[in-house]
């Protein structure tokens, strides 16, 4: 096998590795925040890269925008503003501007490359960027947050890279205590949480964080995500107050399409698996 057809991203920790077959490397530039990639693929479309990290693909990426959307806009009872912090392959964004009760989508990315890359190679993922509800900022999500004023945000997506580099501040306490004062009462917050097979600990320090702010109320949802390490990701869901029932009648009554996400995934996504509940009972 001749090895520099693939892109492979190797997990030293967990000791696997994952592998696309790839035709060719499109792009490759060091932006003043991280390292970017897009390669062509055989099987997945086009693939972006951040600092070795398989970060969006054409193929698959509906799992992860899908549910780091539709989870917390169903959840909550009207969700009228969103911010969106990282997520500059505007992929969250367009999911959440299918929502007719948005009013306003701020996305807030710290790397203006991210989203002029994503506008040649993953086009269909930026179609949305026009929307007069859209809002694209340049700049840290942690100062966005620290700056804006108290209760004026109905919920918050944190779709960012691992907790490493300018990520690292996103699974903290500090940030955390700052989306607490933004959100309003019945704010939601949204953070994509890695996999609970290969990062329990990561979670458990999340959430923890998330309960000294005061977001006292979590729920982590399971989806698949071939590309992403063990490819079983988690979004973690974090609230003031108890959830309110999601609405499955505007699911099912959605005016908008989907490709993975409808009530039953809802549904099915709230069940926590067996060791995931041992790792939080009493917390
Ligand atoms: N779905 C992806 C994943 O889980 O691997 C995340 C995709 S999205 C491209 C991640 C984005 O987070 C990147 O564009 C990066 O620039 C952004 N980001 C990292 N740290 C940030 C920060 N402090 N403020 C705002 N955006 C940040």
């Amino acid at each position: 096998m001749n090895t520099s057809q693939w892109f492979t991203e190797q997990l030293p920790n967990a000791e696997t590795a994952f592998s696309l077959k790839i035709k060719n490397r499109l792009h490759e530039e060091q932006s003043a925040f991280q390292h970017i990639e897009i390669y062509s693929t055989h099987g997945f479309g086009n693939l972006m890269v951040i600092d070795g990290c398989t970060m969006v693909s054409t193929r698959d990426n509906f799992f992860y925008h899908e549910m780091m959307s539709h989870v917390g806009l169903f959840t909550h009872p009207n969700p009228k503003k969103v911010w969106i912090i990282g997520g500059g392959d505007c992929g969250t964004l367009k999911e959440v501007l299918k929502h007719s009760t948005v009013e306003h989508a701020v996305q807030i990315d710290i790397d203006e490359r991210v989203t002029r890359l994503a506008e040649i190679y993953f086009p269909e993922l930026c179609e949305s960027n026009n929307d007069p509800r859209a809002d694209l900022k340049f700049i840290d999500g942690i100062k966005w947050v620290k700056d804006a004023a108290p209760n004026s945000v109905d919920i918050i997506i944190i779709d960012s890279t691992d907790p490493v580099g300018p990520a690292e501040g996103l699974f903290g306490e500090n940030f955390y205590k700052d989306c607490y004062r933004c959100l309003a009462d019945d704010g939601i917050l949204i953070q994509q949480s890695e996999s609970a097979l290969l990062h329990l600990t990561l979670i458990k320090e999340m959430r923890q964080a998330m309960t000294h702010s005061g977001l006292t109320h979590q729920q982590t949802v399971f989806f698949p995500q071939c590309i992403y390490p063990s490819g079983w990701w988690s979004a973690t869901l974090a609230s003031k107050q108890a959830f309110m029932p999601f609405r499955e009648q505007d699911i099912i009554n959605k005016e908008f399409n989907t490709e993975y996400y409808n009530e039953d995934i809802h549904k099915a996504a709230l069940a926590q698996p067996e060791f995931f509940k041992k790792a939080f009972q009493n917390k």
